[in-house]
């Protein structure tokens, strides 16, 4: 059995002020989730997220690291640096970062090596673009970006990561993937995984669902068999929403 895990995308968004007292309000209100519970937040607010999440349920993560261990690149985090934030998870190749700054599935790839290496789990997002979906291409699209993504990971490393399927015409948008739609997409992926390091493998890695997901839809999509998870952007905002979502079967 796979152990949900939903995870919040605060983007950019939020002073360290304003992250303390949304943690502050989660770590009363989620505390007796049954799944894994993170928030991936700007860097600037790890030491206050860090702060109010001590003794909760509540785990830190970030949404990008950069794939050198150190050196000449302003501005970027190297993944020992996130380690040493108390940082566990961090978003990788999220589609506002394929689409904005560049991200191809190659970096996504190095990203993730160093990620994993660092002993952080990776948050690796792919999904389809509205027209690509289509014309047909949404399963050759998500087969690829995730094996890619994987390459030159070891059977072991590959079971903890997790795989955020996140249509992308879905994000941001209210639009959300029907509870079949994202089921059989995430199979699909699913099914990628198997043919390449096998079942026990593919059994294993957690797969979310990510696209304006909200208290809503949460439980339809929670249903489905293939869906352990998810990646939440404007819903993770406020502790209400982000709370509903993650109590989803109470
Ligand atoms: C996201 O940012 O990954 C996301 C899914 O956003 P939203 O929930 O707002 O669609």
């Amino acid at each position: 059995m796979r152990k949900p895990i939903i995870a919040g995308n605060w983007k950019m968004n939020k002073t360290p002020a304003e992250a303390k007292e949304l943690v502050l309000a989660l770590a009363e209100t989620v505390k007796d989730a049954d799944c894994d519970v993170v928030v991936c937040v700007p860097a600037t607010n790890f030491a206050a997220v860090k702060e109010a999440a001590e003794g909760s349920n509540i785990k830190l993560g970030a949404q990008n690291v950069h794939f050198a261990a150190s050196g000449a690149y302003t501005g970027e985090l190297s993944a020992d640096m996130l380690k040493a934030c108390g940082v566990e998870y961090v978003v990788i190749g999220h589609s506002e970062r394929r689409q904005y700054f560049g991200e191809t599935d190659k970096t996504v790839n190095l990203r993730t090596k160093a990620a994993v290496a660092a002993g952080l789990v990776p948050i690796i997002c792919v999904g389809e673009m509205k027209d690509e979906r289509e014309a047909g291409y949404t399963d050759i699209l998500v087969e690829y970006q995730t094996l890619m993504a994987l390459h030159g990971l070891t059977e072991d490393e590959i079971k903890n990561v997790v795989i955020a399927y996140e249509p992308v015409w879905a994000i941001g948008t209210g639009l959300t993937a029907t509870d079949e739609q994202a089921n059989e997409t995430i199979g699909v992926i699913r099914k990628a995984i198997e043919r390449k390091y096998g079942k026990e493998v593919a059994d294993t890695v957690r797969i979310q669902y990510g696209g304006s997901m909200n208290p809503k839809n949460v439980k339809g999509l929670m249903a489905q068999p293939e869906i352990d998870g998810g990646l939440i952007g404007g819903a993770s905002l406020k502790a209400p929403d982000f709370t509903a979502v993650v109590m989803y079967n109470k």
